[in-house]
């Protein structure tokens, strides 16, 4: 079910068995060109593939052209309610824009946006929010379905149906889709039924998830729902955060539904009555340790178990390339796939790890 059709923002493809993307958002004022680009550049430091920048005026527009003299990543113009806006911004060189058809004032304004990508060889993306909706499109919606979430579902493929196939009239097919809403459910259904009526490459994203700790859920529950099932080409964790939080967030996500392989993962057991070592400090300061020693990315990419006892440790950690389980006396034995190398204290597990990590 992965989207068939592919469309390119600068450099990434997205959508025909590319790999997801991962995308962003500054949160910068944009006619602040310096402080713009200092926040995309955080941003592709983290991990960002694309960034979409906002474009509310005529100035915010004519920064557009430092931006993207200085971004490293390629950007995508967001435009509402003025088409001269995206106009403006394909003729700064931006790499896509994401318009609403519904809110650019007809018709006409719509087909002047698809000429001017077309020209430009850039996709736009088209969306449907369930916080913007077309009038009365919910109520007609409702009364064909029981279900307020299958109802707003279907409000959400009918609005983004219409987008694609306004475009289509016009000939412009290079059109990327979005369907989302503040709920997860209503995310994942609508998505599952738009993927199986167009071939449009997807991107995903709960809109407005919240503050991290259940907006990092919500985004995974809705996205990673649909990336198992082979749908979303390239996907955005909305946060009430610093957008960098959202990067750690979706490489998690995708490396969670095995769209991405983690370089080193420590997986760690939940601690028991069994527990010979403080397995939560273990934990911690492994993770620290190799993170600074992988500054610049020098060591070998490994699964690593820390588990609490040597009674069931290094069976349950048999997926694991090296490990440790907590024995007496605070020590740890070390062990790599599954089979014991011996009792150390702490540091001579460390030492022997980050020696079996290190490249030849
Ligand atoms: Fe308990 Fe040991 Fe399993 Fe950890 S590894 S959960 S301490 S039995």
């Amino acid at each position: 079910m992965a989207s068939e059709m592919k469309v390119r923002i600068g450099g990434v493809e997205i959508g025909g068995g590319a790999p997801v993307s991962i995308q962003s958002m500054t949160d910068t004022d944009t006619r602040d060109a310096s402080a713009t680009t200092a926040g995309i550049r955080a941003l592709s430091a983290a991990g960002c593939e694309i960034v979409r920048v906002a474009v509310p005026d005529e100035a915010a527009a004519a920064a557009l052209t430092e931006i993207l003299s200085e971004s490293p990543l390629p950007v995508v113009a967001d435009i509402h309610f003025d088409h001269t806006l995206a106009l403006s911004a394909i003729a700064a060189g931006v790499h896509g824009v994401r318009i609403n058809p519904g809110n650019i004032g007809g018709r006409g304004n719509v087909r002047a946006v698809a000429e001017a990508a077309g020209e430009a060889g850039i996709p736009i993306r088209v969306g449907a929010n369930s916080g913007s909706l077309p009038k009365g499109l919910l109520e007609k919606c409702s009364a064909e379905v029981a279900l307020e979430s299958d109802a707003m579902a279907l409000a959400l493929v009918e609005a983004a149906s219409a987008e694609v196939e306004l475009l289509d009239e016009f000939g412009f097919r290079d059109v990327k889709v979005s369907l989302k809403s503040s709920d997860a459910v209503v995310t994942v259904k609508a998505n599952r039924v738009f993927s199986e009526r167009f071939p449009n490459p997807l991107h995903l994203g709960v809109t407005e998830a919240g503050l991290p700790e259940r907006g990092v859920v919500k985004s995974a529950v809705g996205i990673g729902s649909l990336l198992v099932d082979g749908i979303g080409d390239t996907i955005r964790v909305s946060l009430t955060a610093d957008p960098v939080e959202e990067i750690a967030a979706a490489k998690l996500i995708l490396e969670s539904v095995g769209a991405r392989v983690p370089r080193l993962e420590i997986i760690s057991c939940p601690t028991c009555g069994r527990k010979e070592v403080d397995v939560v400090g273990l934990a911690e300061r492994m993770e620290r340790a190799l993170r600074a020693a992988d500054a610049s990315g020098d060591l070998k990419s490994a699964r690593i178990a820390v588990m609490g006892c040597p009674v069931n440790g290094p069976g349950e950690a048999k997926a694991a390339d090296y490990g440790v389980a907590g024995t007496s006396g605070g020590k740890v034995v070390f062990f790599e796939k599954g089979r014991s190398l011996g009792v150390f204290t702490e540091s001579e597990a460390m030492d022997r790890l980050l020696a079996a990590l290190g490249r030849d």
